[in-house]
């Protein structure tokens, strides 16, 4: 039987049976459904005989009538709390939904969703002989913004990194927070190529970035990794860290550019950028 426990204190627990929520939640579906059955009915009866015992008349088609009047507007009534009911269950689940796969500081998804979907597209790219690609972005530099200007600052110059990337992407592909002030981005349907000018685009945008904090100016940049799926790669494990090897490659090689995940010469994958 579907009876979710009552949280709160006897007061809440009191309160909660005064709404309809509260009571419907509090007997149970299919006990709430009988009683609310079972008062319409209850209630069609009660006024058919009153309203035949004041007109003194007892005739069927009368009682018919009223009883249909009775039905038509305490049905509508008592339907529409119910529906309204499930109305505002649905926005909730939704709700719930949402804030289940958003990453809360910058709204990107977070990184179990974007596991979920990243295991899927690999699963198409394999199926369909299509490529598949991923960007890591790791903001630069990071501590000494937190350490010159704050951790609030921090957090608002990371929300604008997060946002600088979302705009320069397609519908199709998917950004995430893989934690700290690290992002990755799923290019289903794009190939080494097609990753490499996407992330320098995200690396362009990212760099004419500023925010004012405090009357200053906080700039930032990223380094960015890429790898593309191939026929030999294992897992969504492996491919990520192919990028994360690429994405090393960008910070030791200078930070703010781009570099790809390089088959044969890991150590000696692309660059570009400045
Ligand atoms: P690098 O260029 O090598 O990536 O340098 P970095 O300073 O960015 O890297 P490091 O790993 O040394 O430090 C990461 C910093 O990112 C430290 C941590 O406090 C900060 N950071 C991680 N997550 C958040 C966050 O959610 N908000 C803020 N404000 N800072 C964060
Ligand atoms: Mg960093
Ligand atoms: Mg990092």
């Amino acid at each position: 039987m579907f009876s979710p426990p009552l949280a709160g204190g006897p007061s809440d627990r009191r309160r909660r049976w005064i709404t309809l929520r509260g009571w419907v939640l509090g007997l149970g579906l299919p006990r709430a459904l009988t009683v609310l059955t079972a008062g319409i009915w209850l209630a069609a009866l009660c006024i058919t005989f009153l309203v035949q015992f004041a007109l003194q008349r007892g005739s069927l088609a009368l009682g018919m009538t009223i009883a249909s009047l009775c039905v038509l507007t305490i049905a509508p009534a008592a339907g529409y709390a119910v529906l309204k009911l499930l109305y505002e269950l649905e926005s909730s689940r939704q709700q719930i939904r949402q804030l289940a796969i958003t990453d809360e500081l910058t709204g990107s998804y977070n990184r179990r969703y974007f596991m979920e979907v990243a295991e899927v597209e690999l699963l198409r790219a394999r199926r369909y002989g299509v490529p598949m690609s991923l960007i890591l972005i790791d903001a630069d530099h990071f501590k000494r913004v937190n350490d010159t200007h704050g951790h609030q600052c921090g957090d608002a110059l990371l929300r604008q990194i997060a946002l600088a990337c979302r705009d320069s992407l397609r519908g199709t592909d998917v950004i995430a927070r893989l934690g700290g002030e690290e992002l990755i981005v799923l290019l289903p349907q794009t190939g080494l190529a097609g990753a490499l000018t996407m992330a320098e685009r995200i690396r362009e945008r990212v760099a004419q970035l500023a925010i004012q904090w405090r009357e200053q100016k906080v700039e930032a940049t990223v380094s960015l990794g890429v790898a593309a799926l191939r026929a030999d790669t294992p897992t969504l494990d492996a491919l990520i860290h192919e990028a994360d090897i690429a994405l090393y490659d960008a910070k030791r090689s200078g930070r703010n550019r781009v570099c790809s995940w390089n088959a044969d010469r890991p150590w000696l994958a692309g660059a570009q950028g400045t």
